[in-house]
């Protein structure tokens, strides 16, 4: 601890403000790769601890995926970081995401793109999500219950896919549903692995896939949840 600080004792920085445990956030992203300063912004101007509830609220800040309602988990920061990044959405792109769960990483698309469309085959999960959402204020994204693996054909084509659930090969489905010159980010391998993050880049004439790092995503599940 510095001399002269005066917040009260050693409590790990948890009781620090929220504002300052956001900053200490940025500072992590940016020291794991998160370098585009669009992306840096988004992730300033949302706040992931109206993500979080529960006896997790605490750790909102820290670089960590936490567990949420469902069995399903809230991303990494850093790792929604960098798949945005990868992503590289634009201000006029649409764009869809699989995977909802807490719905932090579809309002930091929301604040880079006009619109996002994000499904989820949770229930529970779309409507905390919306709540949330309006709570915030981001109007541009619409939450739906559907599963994601056939992604949104009367939607379709999109700018972009964020696929936030681990496939064991990029769907089809969503594939086709990307517009030429479409890019799409998705973890790719088995389920209780550690998994590919792969970006898929729709061409003329086909799709040129490029491999970004390990990650490990909770699994794509095909059909409704129960809740
Ligand atoms: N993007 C989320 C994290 C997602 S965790 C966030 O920012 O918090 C992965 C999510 O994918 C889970 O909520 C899970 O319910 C969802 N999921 C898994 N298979 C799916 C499918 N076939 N269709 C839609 N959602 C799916």
């Amino acid at each position: 601890m510095m001399a002269g600080d005066d917040t009260g004792g050693d409590d790990g920085g948890a009781g620090h403000d929220p504002a300052e445990r956001q900053m200490r956030l940025l500072l992590a992203l940016r020291s794991r790769g998160v370098t585009d300063p669009r992306v840096l912004a988004a992730m300033e101007r949302i706040d992931r601890g109206a993500f979080v509830r529960g006896h997790f609220e605490d750790r909102a800040y820290d670089d960590t995926p936490l567990p949420i309602a469902c069995g399903q988990t809230i991303s990494q920061p850093s790792v929604v970081g960098l798949m945005t990044q990868a992503l590289n959405p634009g201000p006029r792109d649409t764009v869809l995401e699989i995977g909802t769960g807490s719905g932090y990483q579809a309002a930091v698309l929301s604040v880079l793109c006009r619109r996002v469309l994000t499904v989820d085959r949770h229930r529970r999960l779309v409507a905390e999500a919306e709540e949330i959402f309006r709570r915030l204020g981001l109007t541009n994204i619409t939450a739906r219950v559907a599963d994601g693996s056939r992604g949104l054909p009367e939607q379709a084509p999109f700018d972009r896919i964020m696929v936030t659930a681990a496939a064991e090969d990029p769907p089809g489905p969503l594939l086709s549903q990307l517009k030429i010159g479409g890019i799409m980010v998705v973890p790719v391998g088995q389920s209780d692995a550690v998994q590919t993050l792969i970006r898929v880049t729709r061409t003329e004439t086909g799709y040129a896939y490029d491999e970004l790092r390990q990650v490990r995503f909770v699994p794509l599940i095909e059909g409704l949840g129960q809740t």
